[in-house]
């Protein structure tokens, strides 16, 4: 069951939490190392080059929204988020940073494990998907697949590989009002609707970054897309 090569930085800096999580980790068959604040996390992650963050929000030095941000501004890297509570989820969720999962605490480490590995499938996802064929566009959206690029009004939008899944997937059911229940299957591969706030922070990350006017609410049920009117 070897992840051979798959390197993970774990960053958390209650010390209990961060060695049972690496040792998890490294028993998995994952490269681990661990860092315990937030200037530490973006040098090693820098060093590492980690395929995926497991991020605690709370740090010592600057928290982990900004370890986020710096690490990505460097290198698109997945993002899961450890949370403290289910209100501070929904205050992350509010801000729309670009973490691909959150795992409140208490979890248990076969939840981290198989969350990790949904995040990871899904990022390899991409490569099966390049033989989709050329650029889609939707009014002057413009997606290309093979290069995981998006323009909008010939102004190219940096997503991150969750941001651009999801909005891939609304694409491809353009018209059609996708439930949260099946966002989360279709994108984050959860067959149980637990994290519809996920899906939530994700459009409102892609809208923000998108612009106004494409993706659609529909109260109670869930997003469309939409070619602007
Ligand atoms: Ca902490």
């Amino acid at each position: 069951m070897s992840d051979n090569g798959t390197r993970i930085l774990v960053v958390e800096d209650e010390p209990t939490i961060a060695r049972a999580v690496a040792d998890r980790l490294a028993a998995e068959g994952f490269g681990v190392e661990v860092a315990g604040d937030g200037p530490s996390a973006v040098e090693r992650a820098r060093a590492f080059e980690p395929h995926l963050l497991v991020l605690d929000v709370m740090l010592p030095g600057f928290d982990g929204l900004e370890v986020c941000r710096r690490v990505q501004a460097e290198r698109p890297v997945p993002v899961l988020m450890l949370t403290a509570r289910d209100d501070e989820t929904d205050l992350i969720v509010g801000l729309g940073v670009g973490a691909d999962d959150y795992v409140t605490k208490p979890f248990s480490m076969r939840e981290l494990v198989a969350r990790i590995r949904a995040v990871l499938r899904r990022v390899e996802r991409p490569r099966a998907d390049a033989a989709a064929g050329g650029p889609v566009r939707l009014g002057d959206l413009e997606v290309d697949r093979r290069a995981r690029k998006v323009l909008r009004d010939g102004r190219e939008v940096h997503l991150t590989p969750t941001e651009f899944d999801l909005l891939t997937c609304l694409m491809r059911n353009q018209g059609t009002v996708l439930t949260r229940a099946v966002l989360l299957e279709q994108v984050w591969d959860w067959a149980d609707a637990s994290g519809t706030r996920v899906v939530d922070s994700h459009v409102k990350a892609l809208r923000r970054k998108l612009g106004q006017g494409l993706i659609r609410t529909v109260h109670g049920v869930g997003y469309s897309l939409e070619a602007a009117p």
